[in-house]
């Protein structure tokens, strides 16, 4: 595996907004605690650095929680722990319109961040109440300009679709407000409600229609492809050349090193995940630890590969995975084809957009 590009993932489980979806693990911040944090980190960092000696970092990713709840000094110190130094490509930070400043962005570009994501979420008022976020339309317009007067110049927007998908016209509101900032990128999700569904995302659940959501995407798709931004990934849409080469990373089944409390890693043939529990994470704990056979790396890179509008190169895949046998897929791929789920040559499998409406239903049928 040491051809593979490595992506290194940094949990900041500090936030100090309370949004009724989040399902991500995250906490006030506390004296006590960020010193925990980050005495496990050194602590993480100290195990890692030897694998990582000869090996290049392509990208690394802060997110959260909301790493801008940190100060500019714990930035400082929390960048000498990932070993920011090393990476070769991109370094992208998450940042809360609430928490950030002009004078941590400053730090962020002179640290060398290359990318900043902002949680917009919604430009509306009443939907950003609804999704219990706390900040006003005023916070993300001033944190979008002191992100651009910084000098940053690859920029992410999230935005959430409405909540039970009520109204396209609030959501195609949405996605002209954020393009009159002209990001670089922009990833549109909907509620995770298959995780840990708590009162808020029960109650929303309860209102999805498949047909509505469906329509909310092929609306999504078509307009902002229509605004010169490339839908790489069912959620992504870059400006060409902008896409979030981490996340590529990730998709293609490469590597990764998750450090903090929750963050997953890739590595070596193991996947693993370390302890949700701040406590747990400081005793060192990991969950879900498991072996991956090539089988089972070339299966998830054809799930995640089918996720992206360029689809997987199968003669690459083979040529990554020479003892699976591909051909054993072939007569699923003729079902998709004969379905106009996917388009199907010996050479690439790729989803068409009926194919990645259900992209989770073909995940399913791979596995
Ligand atoms: S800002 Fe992000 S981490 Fe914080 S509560 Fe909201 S969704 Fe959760």
């Amino acid at each position: 595996m040491g051809n593979l590009a490595l992506g290194i993932y940094v949990h900041v489980p500090f936030c100090v907004n309370a949004c009724a979806y989040c399902h991500f693990l995250k906490m006030q911040p506390t004296e006590e605690r960020l010193r925990c944090y980050f005495n496990t980190l050194r602590y993480e960092h100290d195990c890692w650095e030897p694998l990582l000696a000869e090996r290049s970092i392509e990208t690394l990713f802060w997110g959260g929680g909301s790493p801008s709840c940190l100060s500019a000094k714990q930035m400082e110190t929390l960048a000498v722990l990932c070993f920011s130094d090393k990476v070769e490509q991109e370094w992208t930070v998450e940042v809360s319109p609430v928490s950030i400043t002009k004078e941590k962005l400053q730090v962020l570009k002179l640290l060398g961040v290359t990318r900043i994501s902002m949680g917009v979420q919604s430009f509306n008022e009443q939907i950003l109440r609804q999704l219990g976020r706390r900040q006003s339309l005023e916070q993300v317009l001033q944190a979008y300009e002191w992100i651009r007067s910084v000098g940053f110049d690859n920029v992410n927007l999230d935005l959430i679709f409405p909540p039970d998908f009520s109204s396209l016209k609030i959501w195609q509101n949405d996605l002209e407000q954020a393009l009159t900032l002209s990001p670089e990128h922009v990833s549109t999700y909907c509620l995770t409600y298959e995780n840990d569904r708590g009162p808020f995302t029960e109650e929303a659940y309860s209102h999805v229609d498949m047909d509505k959501e469906a329509d909310f995407y092929e609306f999504t798709w078509k307009f902002l492809q229509n605004k010169g931004y490339r839908h790489y990934e069912v959620s992504n849409f870059a400006k060409p050349g902008f896409e979030c080469l981490h996340n590529l990373n990730t998709w293609r089944m490469q590597e990764w090193i998750g450090l903090g409390p929750s963050a997953a890693s890739q590595w070596n043939h193991k996947r693993f995940q370390n302890a949700f529990n701040l406590d747990d994470w400081a005793q060192h704990q990991r969950i879900n630890e498991e072996s991956l056979s090539n089988e089972d790396l070339c299966k998830d890179a054809l799930i995640f590969g089918l996720r992206m509008r360029q689809g997987v190169n199968l003669k690459h895949l083979q040529k990554r995975f020479p003892d699976v046998n591909l051909a054993d897929y072939e007569p699923l791929w003729n079902d998709f084809q004969k379905a106009g789920l996917i388009t199907y040559d010996q050479q690439n499998v790729a989803c068409t957009t009926s194919g990645l409406l259900l992209a989770d239903r073909l995940a399913l049928e791979i596995l």
